[in-house]
């Protein structure tokens, strides 16, 4: 191994403070498969403060792992390879880690009888193949699979650490969990790494930047510092902080106090500051204000009740939704009145609010929400291009938001613009409605809301 003299040093206690991931795979090096095994391990290795400083997609090939894995060796503290522990030919992981590390394999009699009941449970009989799995380098510990076959390894070198572990996410998950748990866990340093994901909506990225840059370039004189990242997203902008400190609480305390700072510059448009999607954060809205959802949609073809249905627990505040596609069926199912479809066009205010109006209605919802847009690449004119969608929120009580925007994108991305709109208007009408100072919002159908930004 690229390391000399790693044996020598008395290893056990030194803290883990770096580590690197390889990805064996070769369906990770096509167009088909990504590797999400190491964003699941980054997320827990920063947990226990752990940097993870290089990850690395190698096929299954013995030259490509071994290059791996001697390169992340010299370089850090615990190096975990994911992938290649199957019982097939091309499952080459374990062979060549022994391989490298000189370590012996044997077949460890315990794991070989476990995954023979695993075969026995279903009524099948253990291939003679799938000893492979049961092969073990001399001095590794065996970790528990507890949803598949493939046990997990984990050898120690000097002060290093090496994990192997299953390729399916399902099966590596709860086997990381555990070394978290455990010999991960009480290997690492007592440094800590705190991270909130904050999201925001109504500003571009660089209004956002703008109003927070000032704050939070004075973070990085800070004890401990905070990193600052701005990430775009379609409908939406993130602000990912980072803070390392001696302790959890150290680490958690002073984002805590940053997150308030850019809350107070970023008001209402900041949605969530714990990595909550617009959709939670609508369903808690709902559920600590008993109030109920209904949606009438058109260009967002469900998208919009799709998400919703997403949060867990949705039942006790979503009623239904309806995908309205056809004018007629914008009539039939949600009572929107054909001359206002005949005189405004489907794309308009007027049809909007008709379609919120309906869909609470019907759906004797407090809140009822209407989209209606073109998503293209057809149907747009001059006057209505490509992107324009208007979406409306009736109630709750006799609340009324219309507001119409003109999305930038493919098809798929005014659709998930759409549905980011409708989420975040629906957010606001229900803040509003519980805000007594705030100015009473519009309660006719047809008068533009306070929502409503000059055309
Ligand atoms: P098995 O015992 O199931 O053969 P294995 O450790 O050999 O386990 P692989 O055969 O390499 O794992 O992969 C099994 C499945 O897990 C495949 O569907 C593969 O795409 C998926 N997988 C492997 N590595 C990753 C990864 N890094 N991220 C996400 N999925 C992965
Ligand atoms: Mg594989």
């Amino acid at each position: 191994v690229a390391d000399p003299g790693l044996d020598c040093i008395a290893g056990g206690s030194a803290p883990l403070g770096t580590a690197e991931i390889v990805a064996v795979g070769s369906e990770l090096l096509t167009a088909f498969r990504l590797d999400t095994n190491s964003l699941f391990l980054t997320g827990r290795l920063n947990g226990l403060g752990i940097e993870v400083r290089r990850k690395t997609v190698v096929g299954d090939d013995r030259a490509g792992i071994r290059d791996a894995l001697e390169g992340a060796l010299a370089r850090t503290d615990l190096v975990i390879l994911t992938g290649g522990l199957g019982p097939t030919d091309d499952d080459l992981t374990r062979e060549v880690v022994a391989e490298a590390l000189g370590l012996a394999l044997e077949e460890d009699a315990t794991v070989t009888e476990g995954i023979r009941r695993r075969f026995a449970a279903r009524q099948l009989v253990m291939p003679e193949n799938n000893r492979r799995q049961a092969m073990v380098p001399r001095g590794a510990v065996v970790l528990e699979n507890v949803n598949g076959t493939a046990p997990g390894l984990l050898i120690e070198r000097g002060r290093k650490m090496i994990l192997l572990l299953p390729g399916p996410p399902g099966e590596l998950q709860p086997m990381a969990d555990a070394l978290v748990a455990g010999p991960l866990g009480s290997r690492a340093g007592r440094r800590r790494l705190a991270r909130r994901v904050l999201r925001v909506t109504g500003r571009t990225e660089s209004h956002v930047e703008q109003a927070v840059q000032p704050i939070y370039s004075r973070w990085r004189a800070w004890h401990p510092p905070i990193e600052t990242t701005i990430l775009a997203a379609p409908g939406q902008i993130e602000l990912h902080l980072t803070a390392g400190a001696e302790d959890e609480i150290a680490a958690g305390g002073v984002l805590e106090v940053a997150t308030a700072e850019l809350a107070a510059v970023l008001g209402a448009d900041l949605f969530s500051t714990d990595g909550r999607t617009l959709e939670e954060v609508v369903g808690n809205l709902c559920r600590a204000r008993g109030l109920s959802l209904a949606v009438g949609e058109s260009c967002t073809g469900g998208l919009v009740a799709s998400r919703l249905t997403d949060v867990p627990g949705s039942s006790a505040f979503f009623i239904f939704g309806v995908v309205a596609y056809s004018n007629e069926s914008k009539t039939a199912a949600l009572g929107v009145p054909a001359e206002t479809i005949q005189l405004h066009g489907a794309v308009s205010k007027p049809v909007a609010v008709a379609l919120a109006e309906g869909a609470r209605r019907r759906g004797r919802a407090d809140v009822g929400v209407g989209v209606t847009g073109i998503a293209g690449p057809g149907g747009g004119s001059a006057h209505k291009p490509v992107g324009t969608v208007v979406i409306a929120v009736a109630g709750p009580a006799n609340g009324l938001s219309v507001r119409s925007y003109s999305f930038p994108g493919g098809r798929s991305q005014v659709k998930h613009q759409a549905s980011q709109g409708a989420l975040d208007l629906v957010r606001r009408a229900l803040l509003d409605s519980d805000d007594a100072i705030a100015p009473a919002r519009v309660p006719h159908a047809h008068a533009p809301s306070r929502h409503d930004p000059p055309e």
